[in-house]
C-alpha cells in the first residue's frame, strides 16, 4: 500500500507493506552512494542486517546504534552522531536512515535535518506508534527542561513502513501505539472508531486488521498535516487526549506508562468533558472498557490535581496560562477550547474517582 503525502516543499510517499526491510531501494526515486543507517540497541538485533543486506549494493553504508530507551533522545547523543557522520565522510549527497520506534525516528531526522543543513533521510518505523511519528515532519530531541524542545520540520524522502516488524514488539507498546491509533479514529470518524473499539490487543494481533488500522490512521494524519503543517490550527487537533496525557507522563515519571498509554487516560477525560461541555453522548464507557479488556494501566487516582493543573498550564498549547484542550463537539468533530480552572480541576476530581 502506498500513500503521498504533500509538504510546502516536497512530497514523499508512506510505503506500508510486509517484508518491505528486503527491497526498500527499489522504491526511492534516487540512489544513494553513501548511507548511515542510524538504530537503537533492541532494533539492532532484530532488523539492521536485513536493511543491511538491502543496501549491499550502496557503496558506502555505515550504521551506528544508541542505546534503546527515551533518554538516548538527548544533545550528546545527537552531537555524537553529527560527529559520526562527519567522520564517516557523510556529504549532502548522503542518506540517513531512521530504523526504529518514534525515539530513533526523532532523533536520527533532527541529525538529518540539521547535518551540513539537511541531508535526505528515510523513516523506517518499527513500532505502531511511529505510524504517527514518523509522518509529518516533526523531529526532535528532547532537553533536560523538557521533551521535543530542540527541534525542526523537516519531512523525510520516504516513510518505509515494514509491518513484519512489529510481530516482535512488547505489549505496552502495542497498547502505545493503538492508543495513538484510536485517537485518530476518534477525531476523524465515527466507523473508524467503531472498528477500534472492536480489535483486540492480544498477540498476535489480526494482521489485516493492524495495516488497515494503520493505513487509516496515517491518513487520518496526513490529512490534517497537509492542511497545516507547522500547527498554526488544525494541527492541535491530533493533541487530543495530550493535555491531561503529557501531564500524567511527567507527574507519573517518564516510562512509568508508555506515552500512548498516558494518552488513552487523557483521551478518557477529554471525553468526559466535551459531555460536559457540550452536552453531547460520547461513547465514553465503551472506550473505558476497551482499555481495560486491553488491560491498558488506568491507575492514577493517586496523584495530585494541583500539580496535574499546573503541567496542564505548562503544556504547549496553553495560552497565558490559561488551559486550552481539544474535546469533541461528536465523535470526528474536535474543536479546541479554553477551559478554566475551576471546570479542569471539577472534572479531574470526579474523573479520578471513576478511575478507581
Ligand atoms: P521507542 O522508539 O523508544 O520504541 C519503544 C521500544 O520498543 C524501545 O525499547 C525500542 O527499542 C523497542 N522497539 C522498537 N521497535 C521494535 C521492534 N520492532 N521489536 C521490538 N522492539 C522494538 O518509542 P516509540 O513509542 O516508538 O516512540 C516514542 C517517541 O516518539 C517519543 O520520543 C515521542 O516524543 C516521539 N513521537 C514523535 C512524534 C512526532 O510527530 N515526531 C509523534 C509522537 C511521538
Ligand atoms: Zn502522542
Amino acid at each position: 500500500d502506498k500513500l503521498t503525502i504533500q509538504t510546502s516543499t516536497n512530497a514523499y510517499d508512506v510505503l506500508v507493506g510486509g517484508g518491505l526491510r528486503h527491497q526498500f531501494l527499489d522504491y526511492l526515486d534516487q540512489s544513494y552512494d553513501d548511507v548511515l543507517v542510524i538504530t537503537d540497541s533492541n532494533v539492532e538485533s532484530l532488523y539492521l542486517q536485513d536493511v543491511l543486506t538491502t543496501l549491499s549494493s550502496v557503496k558506502r553504508v555505515n550504521y551506528t546504534v544508541v542505546p534503546a530507551g527515551e533518554a538516548s533522545k538527548n544533545g550528546r547523543v545527537y552531537f555524537d552522531l553529527l560527529t559520526e557522520a562527519i567522520n564517516m565522510g557523510l556529504d549532502r549527497h548522503g542518506l540517513i536512515i531512521a530504523l526504529g520506534g518514534g525515539m530513533i525516528g526523532d532523533l536520527a531526522g533532527f541529525v538529518a535535518a540539521t547535518f551540513m543543513r539537511g541531508v535526505d533521510y528515510l523513516q523506517m518505523p518499527t513500532t505502531i506508534l511511529a505510524h504517527d511519528s514518523s509522518v509529518g515532519g516533526k523531529v526532535a530531541i528532547n532537553h533536560p527542561e523538557g521533551k521535543n524542545l530542540i527541534g525542526s520540520f523537516y519531512p523525510p524522502k520516504a516513510v518505509i513502513y515494514d509491518v513484519e516488524t512489529l510481530h516482535t514488539i512488547p505489549q505496552t507498546e502495542i497498547r502505545s501505539g493503538y492508543a495513538e491509533i484510536a485517537k485518530h479514529s476518534m477525531i476523524h470518524s465515527p466507523s473508524f472508531w467503531t472498528d477500534i473499539n472492536q480489535v483486540s490487543l492480544e498477540k498476535p494481533l489480526n494482521e489485516t486488521w493492524l495495516i488497515r488500522d494503520l493505513i487509516r490512521g496515517i491518513e487520518v494524519k496526513a490529512k490534517i498535516v497537509e492542511q497545516d503543517e507547522r500547527e498554526a490550527n488544525v494541527r492541535q487537533f491530533l493533541n487530543f487526549g495530550h493535555t491531561l496525557g503529557h501531564a500524567l507522563e511527567a507527574e507519573l515519571g517518564y516510562g512509568v506508562y508508555t506515552h500512548g498509554e498516558a494518552v488513552a487516560i487523557g483521551m478518557l477525560f477529554a471525553m468526559e468533558l466535551s459531555q460536559q461541555y457540550f452536552g453531547n453522548r460520547l461513547p465514553v464507557d465503551a472506550f473505558l472498557q476497551w482499555l481495560k479488556t486491553n488491560h491498558y494501566p488506568i491507575q492514577v487516582a493517586n496523584l495530585s490535581i494541583t500539580a496535574l493543573m499546573n503541567r496542564m498550564k505548562r503544556d504547549k498549547k496553553a495560552k497565558q496560562q490559561r488551559i486550552q484542550m481539544v474535546l469533541l463537539k461528536e465523535l470526528g468533530m474536535p474543536v479546541v477550547e479554553e477551559i478554566d480552572d475551576v471546570t479542569i480541576k471539577d472534572a479531574l476530581q470526579l474523573f479520578l474517582r471513576k478511575l478507581v
